[in-house]
């Protein structure tokens, strides 16, 4: 049946249930957001007047508020716990109830059947760690990966990597009057410190960076407390205890500045403070962090180096919005402290934290993403006649020949999706992971192409000399080892990967464009 767009909330808050704390804030997530979402949703619609979008069932299993799992989340909802996970949940199945699907809502193990079929995964999981076999071979084995699930089946908080799936949530988005309002109502004195446990006070150099802060604003917390202040916030920080989303919210934006302390790591909290005009100030992490050096990505099945609080921010929004320092120097703490200060920064919101864009991108996975029909990627279809036999035909070569495009009139699936005209294939730098390789061109890798690459004639095609050429089960294949002429290829499209990099090879990267704002999607995704 075709899906129609729900323009009522109500259905959905009884399907939620009663009877923790956790489900109480994600029904007043959604209570608070309703109008913005429906509104959304009649955006939406008109867009896609008249598209086939198809009705599923779908069983939302909610797995970290089951009793089985512990359920460690519930009873902290009050106390500055982790907020985020329910933030997302909430969305995703406002989301996925106005798209007009019909859903099953669980949080009990009893009630799930075998079925991973999408799975939630803040951080993301990258294939060398979700391969069963190859994970235990070379040491990728972690207490998260290893299920074989295809890597776009993991749906990350942020496009952490594109490898897997970009579900993200909303933030709330302002209207004209709001947004003068708020720019009107700023406090240029006032900042607000990012974390809700007190823990997040113990930081190295605290004293140092906060007293220069002081010279120039109030400092605001939002930490939780019992009885009393905790002894690691300082007296001259005013803190309000733990509030409410929404009061949260009109307290960012009164404030100027969001000042991270280096955890949570890449939370949602900065995004609301930024579509609140704040700007966001946080520390610079060099070395990165990453699973090799920082507990809390130990056992995480993903490699990626995070080179701040909250890469997003750092990467997609920036200056004037996004301020990356090094909090140990104080030169440049301070001076940052000064700009800040005096420069007027609107609100700002990237479309694909918008209830549109957010209902876009679920849009377009629910219909075209398809993990049922095979277990592995599904290859191109077989030509029909021999004049099709060739690989499609590269419509520009680049003087250096490290670059190709594909014409789009070749002759793969026109259902294929993302649609392959929007494939371009680059080799990368020894020191470069195929994920930072397409980001230098303006691109993103898109790992559902690899099996386009992934082929003897593409080598010659780039004019690359391949004295010998084999099939192997490594997550940086196909690459090339140019200094002996050696070429190898996937054996395995499971492990067909945008991260990783080793100074051995040169990689073949698939690389697609993307829409503003909405990296998910490339332009004719939609
Ligand atoms: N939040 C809140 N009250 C507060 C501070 C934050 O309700 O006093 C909310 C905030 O609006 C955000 C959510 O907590 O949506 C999660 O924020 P954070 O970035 O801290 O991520 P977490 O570590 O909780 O996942």
């Amino acid at each position: 049946a075709q899906a129609a767009f729900r323009s009522d909330l109500a259905h959905l808050l009884e399907l939620i249930g009663t009877g923790k704390e956790s489900l109480s804030f994600m029904k007043k997530r959604i209570r608070h957001l309703a109008q913005q979402w429906l509104r959304a949703a009649r955006r939406l619609e008109q867009k896609l007047k008249g598209r086939q979008r198809d009705q599923k069932h779908i069983l939302i299993h909610i797995g970290f508020l089951t009793e089985e799992s512990g359920d460690v989340f519930s009873p902290r909802v009050l106390k500055g716990g982790p907020l985020g996970e329910m933030v997302q949940w909430a969305d995703i199945l406002a989301a996925l109830f106005l798209l007009g699907h019909s859903l099953r809502v669980t949080v009990s193990l009893k009630e799930l059947q075998r079925c991973r079929v999408r799975v939630i995964d803040t951080f993301g999981t990258e294939p060398a760690y979700n391969h069963e076999e190859y994970a235990t071979l070379r040491g990728y084995r972690t207490n998260w990966g290893y299920w074989n699930l295809q890597p776009t089946q993991f749906m990350t908080m942020f496009p952490h990597t594109p490898d897997n799936s970009f579900m993200g949530f909303v933030s709330e988005e302002l209207n004209e009057t709001e947004r003068q309002f708020i720019k009107s109502n700023k406090v240029s004195s006032m900042a607000v410190v990012y974390g809700k446990e007190a823990s997040i006070w113990k930081v190295q150099g605290k004293e140092k960076f906060l007293t220069i802060l002081n010279k120039y604003m109030e400092i605001h917390g939002t930490v939780y407390y019992e009885t009393q202040r905790p002894p690691e916030v300082p007296a001259f920080v005013k803190n309000h205890g733990l509030l409410p989303q929404h009061e949260f919210q009109q307290l960012l934006r009164k404030a100027k500045l969001f000042i991270g302390f280096g955890f949570p790591y890449e939370g949602p909290a900065p995004l609301e403070a930024i579509a609140n005009g704040c700007v966001f100030l946080q520390a610079r992490f060099n070395p990165p962090h990453s699973s090799l050096n920082h507990e809390f990505f130990r056992g995480k099945p993903t490699s990626r180096e995070v080179s701040s609080q909250h890469p997003y921010a750092e990467d997609f929004i920036g200056k004037p919005h996004v301020w990356t320092v090094d909090y140990n120097n104080s030169e440049e703490f301070e001076a940052a402290i000064k700009t800040i200060v005096r420069t007027q920064v609107d609100p700002y919101l990237p479309y694909e934290y918008t209830c549109e864009g957010m209902l876009e991108r679920i849009h377009a996975y629910i219909q075209h993403q398809d993990f049922c029909t095979t277990s592995s990627p599904p290859l191109p279809p077989k030509a029909k006649s021999p004049a099709m036999q060739s690989p499609p035909s590269p419509l520009a070569l680049s003087p250096n020949a490290t670059h190709l495009v594909w014409s789009p009139s070749a002759s793969w699936d026109p259902h294929a999706w993302p649609p392959v005209g929007s494939l371009q294939v680059w080799v990368s730098e020894t020191q470069h992971a195929c994920t930072e390789t397409c980001r230098r061109h303006g691109l993103v890798c898109e790992p559902t192409f690899f099996r386009f690459l992934n082929k003897k004639e593409v080598f010659l095609q780039l004019s690359i000399t391949c004295d010998s050429t084999e099939y192997e089960m490594n997550h940086l294949y196909p690459a090339v080892a140019e200094n002996v002429h050696e070429c190898y290829l996937q054996k395995e499209p499971l492990l067909f990967s945008c991260a990783g990099y080793n100074t051995k090879y040169r990689r073949l990267c698939p690389c697609r464009d993307y829409r503003k704002g909405q990296v998910a999607l490339c332009r004719d995704c939609l």
